[in-house]
């Protein structure tokens, strides 16, 4: 039995493939319409809700008349330009009519994995909802390519990392992927949906194909991903067809629709914070302080062989290559510790600073 009575933060994941009209790249006016009376009653029941809405290509692309897929960054750059204006536009009528209130944030990969960035972020999400608006969140693809490491890539990953950092209790992805099936529903007739997923293992990997149904362009593998992120972060996420009638009322009142995913771990919000963060270099140590850190002690020099990468004190790194953690020491200075006993960094580094690398509530893994 699913039960999200306590879910208050929700975030809701609009896919392009159902903001679409079947098979073209018009927005379906009408379904936005349909998302906007569901959210609505989602507020009034005292829930606060973020959107991550796709759907900018394709509006602008709509508008230049364009009948085919957007080939190339430098046109999906200029159709993003174009449409995201147009579908806020859509989203500003459609929940006008319910006397919401809604709000653009464009995010890049960036601005999540720099922990002053992502401050802000959490910040005016907070004002946001304290007002009773409607966040409306989609990358700012104009300025984010995967060329300079800037893009989420799909907004399957967007939404779960927004989820996981700004604390949400569900993730509800809005797909033309009805569920996760047992094996690949496009090559074995009698596949069956999953109801619950309580760990995402390499075997449901395999099996669930690329895609589940019809023709989702982040595919089942970004959708698993998604879930990976959100469950690890201690957020449930729900994958269903986004079209089916009162979707979100229906799972929210607890409806067997598609698939849940159930998190791993409960964890603090710089924990979180820290396993969603690009590494900037690697720590190498040995077996002894891994067994150390595995016990939630601090990480000392002492247990340090090698590092890779320049990195500044602050910076989120991994630990060899299941763990990551905030050092407090750059990689020049580990460099002058490396092998050394605590007691010494005062005598190589100077007075004042810290006797550990890092401490437990900076270090976390990333297989639990
Ligand atoms: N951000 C893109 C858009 O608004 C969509 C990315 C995706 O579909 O995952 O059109």
């Amino acid at each position: 039995m699913r039960d999200f009575t306590n879910a208050k933060k929700i975030v809701v994941k609009i896919g392009t493939n159902i903001l679409t009209k079947e098979g073209t790249i018009e927005i379906d006016i009408g379904y936005v319409g349909r998302i906007a009376r569901q959210i609505s009653s989602l507020l009034r029941s005292d829930r606060q809700v973020v959107i991550v809405s796709s759907g900018a290509i394709g509006m602008g692309a709509g508008q230049l008349e364009m009948v085919d897929k957007v080939q190339g960054i430098k046109m999906r750059q200029a159709c993003a330009a174009i449409g995201q204006p147009l579908l806020m536009a859509e989203y500003r009528k459609s929940f006008g009519r319910y006397g919401v209130t809604v709000a653009q944030v464009l995010l890049t990969a960036e601005v999540l994995n720099n922990r002053k960035t992502y401050l802000n972020l959490r910040n005016s999400v907070e004002t946001l909802h304290k007002l009773g608006v409607v966040p409306i969140l989609n990358e700012n693809d104009s300025v984010s390519t995967d060329e300079i490491g800037t893009a989420f890539g799909d907004n399957d990953r967007l939404s779960a990392l927004v989820a996981s950092k700004i604390d949400a209790d569900l993730l509800i992805m809005l797909s033309d992927i009805d569920a996760l099936y047992d094996r690949d529903p496009r090559r074995f007739k009698g596949a069956q949906a999953v109801p619950a997923v309580y760990e995402i293992t390499d075997q449901i990997i395999k099996s669930a194909g690329g895609r589940g149904s019809r023709h989702g362009s982040g595919g089942m593998r970004t959708k698993i991903e998604a879930a990976k992120i959100a469950s690890n972060a201690g957020c449930r996420m729900v994958l269903a067809d986004g079209r089916l009638k009162n979707v979100i009322g229906r799972i929210i009142a607890g409806e067997q629709i598609g698939t849940v995913f159930m998190p791993k771990r409960k964890l603090s919000n710089r924990a979180r914070w820290i396993l969603n963060s690009v590494t900037v270099g690697t720590i190498n140590i040995d077996e002894g302080a891994m067994r150390a850190v595995k016990n939630r002690k601090s990480l000392l020099p002492s247990g340090v062989v090698s590092i890779e990468g320049t990195f500044e004190a602050g910076a989120v790194v991994m630990l060899n290559d299941n763990v990551k953690a905030v050092t407090n020491f750059s990689s020049a200075e580990l460099k002058a510790l490396t092998g050394k006993h605590s007691t010494e960094i005062k005598k190589i580094l100077g007075p004042g600073r810290r006797d550990v690398i890092a401490i437990p509530e900076d270090i976390v893994f990333l297989d639990y």
